[in-house]
């Protein structure tokens, strides 16, 4: 039986399953507020697709860094962050000065066959706590036009969405844990390292 609730819903219009067909438009690419966060399957994906050394991906990313006492930015919630020379960060694909994707070409996504589960599950995204699976969206149809474009989506695509992109955000959290609790000096070249030779993320 499927049964995921709605992470953000306060009514009953809100918590009703949206209409969705993405139409393609790359406004997610864009985004100025859209942090494209990765986890270390998608790193690990990323890098052997094109072929990039943990230096060359290291061009690639951003790190966020959340001081003590600030609040952790929408969107970054929902992932772990990582022991880094700068303090826990939130490592995401580097954004372009014209807030563009650093793998957005003409418009195209370069690495579309493994772009980061955020990206496969746009806009919606998934939260679970205490066996209970929740999902959201993370923007409103201002920004994706294939909110209102298509047929309403079923609880059965919302779930299997959330088996596709839950455990891999798990694997990721356990090693960010195991990360985390073992650095004396972490840097993120090491940190890349790291993940690149995790036969967990390879499953
Ligand atoms: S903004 Fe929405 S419709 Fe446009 S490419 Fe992204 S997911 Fe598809
Ligand atoms: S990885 Fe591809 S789909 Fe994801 S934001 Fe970048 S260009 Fe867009």
């Amino acid at each position: 039986m499927v049964n995921l609730l709605n992470l953000t819903g306060h009514n009953k219009e809100e918590t009703k399953l949206p209409r969705f067909e993405c139409t393609k438009c790359g406004a997610c690419c864009r985004d100025e507020f859209l942090i494209v966060t990765v986890t270390g399957s998608d790193i690990v994906r990323i890098t052997a697709v094109l072929g990039l050394s943990p230096n060359e991906m290291l061009k690639a990313l951003d790190f966020y860094v959340v001081s003590d006492g600030e609040s952790i930015p929408v969107g970054l919630e929902r992932f772990p962050s990582v022991a880094t020379e700068g303090g826990l960060s939130f490592i995401s694909l580097k954004k372009m000065e014209n807030s563009e994707c650093v793998f957005l070409k003409d418009h195209l996504c370069m690495i579309h066959p493994v772009r980061p589960v955020v990206c496969r599950s746009f806009p919606f995204v998934f939260d679970e706590s205490d066996g209970q699976r929740t999902w959201g969206l993370s923007a409103k149809n201002e920004i994706c036009p294939g909110l209102t474009t298509g047929p309403q989506v079923s609880e059965i695509e919302i779930a299997e969405l959330a088996d596709s992109i839950l455990p891999e955000i798990q694997i990721y959290r356990e090693f960010a844990k195991e990360w985390n609790d073992n650095q004396i000096s972490p840097t993120a070249l090491n940190l890349l390292k790291t993940i690149i030779s995790d036969t967990r993320f390879y499953s």
